[in-house]
């Protein structure tokens, strides 16, 4: 008889680095190819020999196209993977961006460190570089929402709309006769302009796999708070930056201070997007808008052939390196939108490192904040942080806006699991750091009363 197993290769005990094998006695399947973040032990396993050899993966699904989920595709390429790796449309477009400006980052990170000395390592490396990314991109396989891809004998996927950016998917698994489903980074209802998370599937379910960021949390509406950051730092003549990851945030972000200047809660201030991934991903969300994407909640689908839904009203992007510098220490009241969202890496850090040891300035952290992030040490109230090889003094406001998220909270990922009639045969929780995946996993054990398991790093379990 066949066995059936999963093995839980990241994403577990952190919120970042998610890769989960499943395998039968003749085909191994990856689900997710996420690079580790923040903490240095996590971003040294970025390194490490891939515990399989990645030439015996027969193919991956990605569920959407932040890095944590996608970013290890080039270097698994490099090292010797060679089959297709499915993701919806949108979520491949998307993921075209997102290698290209990673690999971008790597090798601007490895010369930066090569030319400044502050690198341990005589030459610096970087993990990959635009020719592995452009190799993992070639192998991208897009496919429909809610149509059943064969992927090989027996092994097949069906992506259902996550509601937590563009293309983002739940991905339920048939293999070889067992029943998986992946949450993905499940949504909300209350995002702006995505559809909500699909129903949870009927019928028998042998595992899912279900994801934890907020765990610990119940998310309240902070909007407000976004505005008297704002009006508090444009009192004192200061600038607001707002790190940001580039796909989706930035998005809703613009949307949100679009309606703060409507409803006059806000100066109508210039608006910089300072990512040109940002800036590349806004195009393919207006794209998606513009062509009906199953995505984009319809009620919005009238109103945008009027006015863009992203631009409050004084809205600069900034494109090259000279743009970018020019938006260094502001002396005039502006809005910085830049990447990336936890200050890891990107043009964010220059501004950060400008900005910061001004106290007419503000940093506003809307995302989650990986522990071991720059994000992570202003939002637990940091003296300094370390940029670029040199400590640099916090003066700034720093303000960190929870309720922000697109994430489902808990209750929220309860309700969404609840409405399924049969007790799925396992249920691991996942993406989460450890006391989120704890307190996830015990509230769906009370609400639901199934029994869940908080799987550890290379695990393996059979389903
Ligand atoms: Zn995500």
């Amino acid at each position: 008889m066949t066995t059936h197993t999963i093995t839980f290769l990241g994403g577990v005990e952190s919120v970042t680095g998610s890769r989960f094998l499943l395998e039968t006695d003749n085909y191994k399947l990856l689900v997710e190819a996420g690079m580790f973040q923040g903490l240095k032990e996590l971003r040294l396993k970025n390194w490490e020999p891939f515990p399989i050899d990645p030439s015996t993966i027969n193919a991956i699904l990605i569920t959407h196209a932040h890095l944590d989920h996608s970013g290890y595709l080039p270097r698994l390429v490099r090292d010797g993977f060679t089959g297709s790796i499915y993701l919806t449309h949108d979520t491949g477009k998307l993921v075209e961006i997102v290698l290209r400006d990673s690999a971008r980052i790597q090798m601007e990170d490895a010369k930066y460190a090569e030319k400044k000395g502050y690198s341990k390592h005589e030459k610096p490396e970087a993990l990959y570089d635009l020719q592995d990314a452009a190799k993992a991109i070639s192998k991208l396989k897009t496919v429909d929402f809610h149509k059943e891809v064969e992927i090989a004998p027996n092994i097949s996927a069906i992506f259902h709309r996550s509601g937590h950016i563009l293309g983002s998917s739940i991905v339920e698994v048939n293999l070889d006769g067992k029943r998986v489903v992946f949450s993905g980074d499940l949504g909300r209802s209350q995002h702006p302009l995505l559809n909500p998370p699909d129903q949870f599937m009927s019928g028998a379910i042998d595992a899912v796999v279900m994801e934890s960021t907020y765990g610990d949390r119940t998310h309240e509406d902070t909007t407000h708070l976004l505005a008297e950051v704002i009006n508090r730092c444009v009192q004192r003549n200061g600038s607001i930056l707002i790190p940001a990851f580039a796909v989706d945030r930035t998005e809703v972000i613009l949307m949100m201070l679009k309606k703060l200047v409507n409803e006059k809660q806000i100066p109508n201030l210039p608006v910089f997007v300072d990512s040109p991934m940002a800036l590349a991903s806004l195009n393919v969300y207006k794209m998606a808008m513009d062509t009906g994407s199953l995505d984009i909640k319809q009620e919005l689908f009238d109103s945008i052939k009027f006015d863009d839904p992203f631009n409050p009203g004084n809205l600069q992007g900034a494109e090259t390196v000279e743009q970018s510098k020019a938006l260094n220490n502001p002396s005039k009241s502006c809005i910085i939108i830049s990447a990336s969202g936890m200050g890891t890496g990107g043009r964010v850090v220059h501004h950060l490192e400008n900005m910061l040891p001004h106290s007419e300035h503000a940093v506003v952290l809307i995302g989650y904040q990986a522990e071991g992030t720059r994000g992570r040490s202003l939002a637990d109230g940091a003296k300094s942080v370390k940029m670029h090889g040199r400590q640099v003094s916090v003066f700034a406001e720093v303000i960190q806006i929870q309720g922000l998220s697109v994430h489902a909270d808990a209750d929220e990922v309860c309700a969404w699991l609840g409405t399924t009639k049969n007790l799925p045969g396992h249920t691991f929780i996942v993406h989460g750091e450890p006391s989120s995946s704890a307190a996830m996993a015990e509230k769906i054990n009370q609400r639901l009363g199934w029994n869940t398991v908080v799987p550890r790093l290379n695990q393996k379990f059979y389903i």
